[in-house]
């Protein structure tokens, strides 16, 4: 019983980690499953045990109920054959009842030649005892003085006593032949003893049939005394209460469960003599009968034992199985707006319908949430009009330079008289100009510059490892592209550049800008449609001689 214990643990701890850390479904499954089979193993190993031992206790009460009878007819046998040799001397001794040599003859041959009884004796009419064997109990010329030699002086017919203690001190039960002379008058009468606690034919014959597992048997009389037992100094005792006894002796043959007078659970079987009133029970401890059946059951567990650990493993696999995708799929989904969770999707092995079916709608879904998070991001960075990057993109793009240690050159770009423009054409046509200029901007800058739409008509370049000269080339270049472009229908327009750069010794990107914005100022102020330099930038980097940059 002691893995099915271990068992038993090992599920109890499962059950309990799985409350206290959280029920999960693979945990779920297990349990489900784990218990399931345990149950029907437990279920089908108690119906195995009960099985084979009803089949165990049937088979040995059955045995019992045929060994009973079997003794009965044998014990039957052996008192008809003992009755029907005092009746074959008797009629020897009815012919010649006066012989005293004959008598004595008689008497010992009864006892020495059948082997049937312990003692023998003759006795007349009177219950003067005539003849006696063996001589040695000095019965010879005495008057009959016990129960069962007084009783067959009475009765008068073939006879069988009840047991009695005779008057040479034996347990013993007395079997007799009346003895009829030719005009069958009563002349006395021939009997045998057979002792029941000393050696005889009859204990022999018992006794022959102890078994050494325990079982034994026993013969009552009709008036519950033990005739025979194992146990020597119980024979002789009477015995009530005892149902096997109650029903021997109402002659009915059978089996039963009994608990003897020690307490002993007995498996007994039963039936009752026919030539005299006695009943035969032999029985046998439960517990002995049944002890086999702990090894067999043993047995059995073992042989089943590595089925049902591969069962218990084939579950616990299955169960991560077919927990693990919807597991995944779980976590997955607490970090649906992370752009890795489509790949991360896409690796989950959903191998069967539910969780493949779970996949594809959180694919889709994924799909839909992320490129609805691109939209927003593209719309929260991006300037609608012109759609260049707005301040907040053109900040990040910035700040990501800046974790490179990345120089960058800046252009603070803005129209010249462009409310002119906007008076003079509308405020619609005025948008177009700035559509049209952002257009201008990107189509001259390179791909790894930052072009944005700061406020209304200030635009801001960022040129990533371009230094102050190369700078005011390039902005020079972008200046006079603007100037050289028609815009339908306003014309050509101008604009003014302020230039500063990053790093400028030890000022802070907001210092760097405020330099363009002071540069443009000053391009703006000394007449407009020029790029102007900041002094400290073109500086601190190479020193550019053009005459437009600020004195
Ligand atoms: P300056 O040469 O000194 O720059 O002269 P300016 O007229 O351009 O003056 P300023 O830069 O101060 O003018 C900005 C004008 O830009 C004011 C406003 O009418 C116009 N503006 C600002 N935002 C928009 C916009 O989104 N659309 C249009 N059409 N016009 C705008
Ligand atoms: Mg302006
Ligand atoms: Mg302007």
């Amino acid at each position: 019983m002691y893995p099915i214990w271990t068992l038993g643990l090992y599920v109890r701890n499962i059950v309990l980690n799985s409350l206290s850390r959280g029920l999960n479904l693979r945990r779920l499954i297990l349990v489900l499953a784990f218990s399931t089979t345990l149950i029907t193993f437990l279920n089908s190993y108690y119906s195995s045990y009960q099985v084979q031992k009803q089949q165990l206790i049937d088979k040995t009460l059955n045995n019992h109920k045929a060994y009973a009878a079997k003794l009965v007819s044998a014990t039957d046998n052996f008192l008809l054959t003992a009755q029907q040799q005092l009746a074959y001397v008797g009629k020897i001794l009815e012919d010649d009842f006066n012989n005293q040599g004959l008598i004595n003859s008689e008497a010992d041959r009864l006892r020495l030649q059948t082997n049937s009884f312990n003692s023998t004796i003759i006795v007349n009419a009177q219950g003067d005892i005539l003849g006696v064997s063996p001589k040695s109990l000095k019965l010879q010329n005495r008057k009959v003085d016990s129960f069962g030699t007084k009783a067959a002086l009475s009765y008068r017919t073939p006879m069988i006593s009840e047991p009695y203690i005779s008057m040479a001190g034996n347990l013993l039960i007395f079997m007799s032949q009346p003895l009829f002379d030719k005009q069958s008058n009563f002349i006395g009468y021939i009997g045998g003893t057979l002792y029941l606690k000393r050696a005889s034919i009859l204990n022999e014959l018992l006794q022959v049939h102890y078994y050494q597992d325990g079982s034994y048997l026993y013969v009552v009389d009709e008036n519950h005394r033990l005739l025979y037992h194992p146990d020597k100094s119980r024979i002789g005792e009477q015995v009530f209460d005892n149902q096997v006894i109650e029903e021997v002796l109402k002659g009915n043959a059978g089996t039963q469960l009994v608990t003897n007078s020690k307490g002993v659970e007995m498996l007994a079987g039963y039936a009752p003599m026919t030539v005299a009133p006695w009943g035969v029970v032999t029985q046998r401890p439960l517990e002995s009968t049944l002890a086999p059946l702990d090894d067999l059951m043993w047995q059995v567990f073992i042989k089943t034992a590595p089925i049902g650990v591969l069962t218990f493993i084939l579950i616990w696999v299955l169960a991560r199985l077919i927990a693990q995708p919807l597991r995944q799929l779980a976590e997955t989904a607490n970090t649906l707006d992370r752009p890795s969770t489509s790949l991360e999707l896409t690796q989950i092995r959903s191998w069967y319908f539910e969780s493949n079916e779970l996949r594809k709608a959180m694919l889709k879904g994924v799909g839909l949430l992320q490129s609805k998070i691109g939209l927003l991001r593209q719309e929260a960075q991006t300037d609608p009009l012109t759609c260049l990057h707005n301040r907040r993109s053109l900040d990040m793009q910035i700040s990501h330079l800046i974790a490179q240690r990345c120089p960058f050159a800046v252009l603070a770009i803005d129209i010249d008289h462009f409310k002119r423009v906007n008076d003079e054409f509308g405020h619609d046509i005025g948008d177009v100009v700035l559509q049209s200029l952002a257009k201008i901007l990107l189509d001259v800058t390179r791909d790894s510059d930052v072009v944005a739409r700061t406020g209304g008509e200030e635009f801001i370049v960022i040129m990533p490892r371009v230094e102050a000269k190369r700078a005011y080339q390039l902005a020079e270049r972008l200046r006079m592209r603007v100037s050289e472009s028609y815009i339908d229908p306003v014309g050509c327009i101008n604009v003014s550049i302020g230039i500063s750069g990053w790093p400028i010794e030890q000022l802070s990107i907001d210092e760097v800008f405020k330099l363009a914005d002071q540069a443009l100022y000053q391009a703006k102020k000394t007449g407009r449609n020029r790029s102007v330099v900041d002094a400290t930038y073109s500086q601190d980097l190479a020193p550019v001689s053009e005459p437009s940059i600020l004195e």
